[in-house]
């Protein structure tokens, strides 16, 4: 996600673009200016199809932001806080921070997608219309009865009932408000958006099978909702059970810890070459002082090794390296990825060491209760 570059904010939402948009922009230009166009107009000149190509692609590019600040705007109307938009190679992606709280609140947000994208198809076909009536010579109006095709498509497709196309959203919300089950709506959704995926992808080798080149589109289309399905459905799983599981039930609670009266020598023959760990808790009486790392060793000249104690250059830990016993298995694993560190230490209220969680447990965690379905 680091490659998508920042275009701006509309509202309060950032707007972002991926690389692999540039591609998806060369491409419409290029099949317009040198495909669609010439077949209509075969006396116009080659600049002016480009021209007018790259004029639509913006255009098309446009209704797909349009398509996503309706996702968006409607969706922070009804509490389902939105800050960000990226839009890529299939089209856009409104990332929502957590799932909607009600299923009429998702049904209003997913349905505002299709709705958009309905209501600039009329806009454009409208133009285009006028343009013809006006009798303008150019391909401008080409231009707008493409993007009304396009739009026209685009809200058709995405009511396709498959999560996470609005249509699937509109079908978990609906299940949810049913069965009262966000989980299982969402795995009912999810599999439907397979099911979706799967008929693209059998149209798409028949058209290959049949000499169409575009079947290779609906292939790759397929391919990437399936993974999207998956993805959607596993990364609601996760956040479900991380948020019902406290660090204390995952954490280990047999830790090695150091005595602050150790001598620096005595550290690394007894604990850094034994354990091979790159640091340990420094615990005075069941009170944890501090880490110490192999980092801070290095730091002393070697020949004070020996007179140097691990207390005299504990650090103290700071506040992003550990959590409580009490917090949600989600704080941990934000945490860990905030400060890109594999572990935690667990430290309870009088600050007693109660043990040490790493990102290995919060892993093993999510795939037993995703495979016992938890
Ligand atoms: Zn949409």
């Amino acid at each position: 996600m680091d490659n998508d570059i920042r275009l701006g904010s509309i509202f309060g939402i950032e707007i972002f673009i991926s690389y692999s948009w540039f591609f998806i922009f060369g491409l419409v230009t290029i099949t317009l200016a040198f495909g669609f166009f010439p077949q209509q107009f075969p006396k116009q000149s080659v600049a002016v199809n480009i021209a007018v190509g790259f004029f639509a692609s913006a255009l098309f590019f446009a209704s797909l932001l349009f398509h996503e600040l309706s996702h968006s705007l409607v969706a922070n109307i009804n509490d389902i806080p939105i800050k960000k938009i990226t839009l890529f190679i299939f089209g856009g992606m409104s990332q929502m921070s957590g799932e909607p709280q009600t299923p009429v609140a998702e049904l209003k947000m997913a349905a505002a997608g299709p709705a958009s994208s309905f209501f600039l198809a009329g806009v454009y076909f409208a133009i285009d219309r006028a343009m013809i009536s006006a009798g303008l010579p150019t391909p401008l109006y080409a231009a707008f009865g493409w993007l009304a095709e396009i739009n026209f498509f685009l809200a058709v497709f995405n009511l396709a009932p498959g999560f996470p196309l609005d249509g699937g959203r509109v079908l978990r919300a609906a299940i949810w408000y049913l069965t009262n089950s966000l989980q299982r709506a969402t795995k009912i959704a999810a599999r439907a958006g397979q099911g979706v995926a799967f008929t693209l992808i059998s149209a798409g080798v028949l058209l290959f099978l049949f000499g169409q080149i575009t079947g290779v589109w609906l292939i790759l289309l397929g391919w990437f909702l399936n993974q999207a399905a998956i993805a959607s459905y596993r990364q609601m799983m996760v956040e479900q059970s991380l948020s019902t599981t406290d660090v204390a039930g995952i954490m280990s609670s047999d830790v090695e810890t150091v005595s602050p009266d150790l001598t620096l020598e005595e550290l690394v023959n007894h604990y850094f070459l034994k354990y091979r760990y790159g640091r340990f808790p420094v615990v005075d009486n069941g009170s944890l002082l501090g880490v110490i790392t192999l980092h801070d060793i290095k730091e002393v000249p070697r020949e004070d090794w020996s007179s140097v104690t691990a207390g005299e250059i504990v650090e103290p830990i700071l506040e992003d390296m550990f959590v409580a016993p009490s917090d949600p298995a989600v704080k941990a694993l934000v945490k860990m990825a905030g400060a890109d560190i594999g572990h935690l230490l667990v430290v309870d209220e009088n600050k007693h060491l109660a043990g040490i969680v790493t990102r290995t447990d919060i892993i093993g965690l999510i795939k037993i209760r995703s495979e016992l379905q938890l």
